[in-house]
């Protein structure tokens, strides 16, 4: 059996798998021997590798539902994920052209799939907990404004927990790098760190709606569990993920510095916090700038916050916050947000 052909089978088992997975604990080191044994069956179809796994389950016990579960028709999961995608991302495009109009409009972003027979990360994941990484990358054939979205999945290890985490992937690229200006970089903090965060939050508004499979506290677990270790600095990794990690860090302690920072102003402003501070970031996503400029802005914010932190009065969160209420109330551009902040030094 062919990468493709497996994926799709473990992707099915998945699919089956998420309503009981949390609620019969048994089937997990069960589903994880037979995902560890999976290349010594690769002749097998989806009818006789379900049948080996129900058999399995009945031989130690496992409670019927979930048995049978593993025995209700289900159609093509990637088809059902192509779904999920584009309802994300037609969502992501209408919060890009409602904070930024001339962005958002004319940028389409397809989904494509590959597959890979090792391991992605050197950590064990349970039960395949990281069996899928995703890129987005212009189609250089057709200029800038297609881009693309590429779901990796590797097949051996892709399990329920892996398919909850599909759609958290899908938002970061679509919130994080699908209208960024500047080259794609995984050392950019401003793209991997503080877009993730929105990223995130925006995953947790609008997933039970996009993703109405899966059970809600499992999404949360898995997709937080995964932001958490992607954000995690690990020594011994390979490029990218190890300039990637201590990048996700230092964007989302700016990010999360600025939340805090905005919430008051927006609040005395009469507007909802969190709308302000995702229509501010996805703004400054799309400045056209430098990667560079972009690392410097954060190591600003960053430097702000440790002095606010330290008790000191900053003549710096001064002129930031009067610059956003400025923003706040059309006085300000971003840029002149951003570009004041690079002043500062
Ligand atoms: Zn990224």
């Amino acid at each position: 059996m062919k990468a493709p052909s497996a994926a799709r089978l473990h992707a099915m088992l998945a699919q089956a798998l998420v309503p009981v997975w949390s609620t019969c604990p048994t089937v997990h080191p069960l589903l994880q021997r037979e995902l560890d044994g999976w290349r010594s069956r690769l002749s097998e179809g989806k009818e006789e590798y379900f049948q080996r796994v129900r058999e399995e389950f009945g031989r130690h016990g496992v409670e019927r539902p979930v048995i049978d579960a593993l025995g209700v028709a289900q159609g093509d999961p990637l088809q059902y994920l192509k779904g999920v995608f584009e309802n994300v991302f037609s969502l992501a495009q209408t919060l890009y052209v409602a904070s930024f109009p001339v962005q958002g409009e004319g940028q389409t972003v397809e989904l494509a799939w590959s597959y890979q027979g090792n391991r992605l990360y050197p950590d064990q994941g349970a039960c395949g907990e990281l069996g899928a990484s995703a890129v987005c990358m212009t189609d250089i054939l057709r200029g800038d404004e297609a881009r693309r979205v590429t779901i990796k999945l590797s097949p051996g290890q892709f399990g329920p927990p892996s398919w909850v985490v599909v759609p958290y992937l899908m938002c970061h690229e679509l919130i994080c790098h699908a209208w960024q200006r500047v080259p794609f970089c995984s050392e950019d903090d401003f793209a991997e760190g503080w877009m993730d965060l929105v990223a995130l939050r925006f995953h947790d508004k609008c997933i039970s709606n996009v993703f109405p499979t899966a059970p809600a506290f499992m999404v949360a677990e898995y997709s937080q569990g995964l932001a958490k270790i992607v954000r995690s600095q690990w020594r011994d990794l390979e490029e990218p993920h190890l300039t990637t990690r201590p990048a996700r860090c230092r964007g989302w302690a700016a990010a999360s510095w600025m939340i805090e920072n905005m919430s008051f102003m927006a609040q005395q402003a009469g507007r909802d916090p969190n709308a302000v501070f995702e229509r501010l970031s996805i703004q400054l996503n799309c400045i056209d700038t430098t990667v560079d400029a972009r690392q410097a802005f954060v190591a600003q914010i960053n430097g702000l916050a440790t002095e606010v932190r330290s008790g000191h009065a900053s003549k710096g969160l001064r002129r930031l916050n009067s610059l956003i209420d400025d923003w706040m109330a059309g006085r300000a551009t971003p840029e002149e947000i951003y570009h004041g902040v690079l002043s500062f030094r």
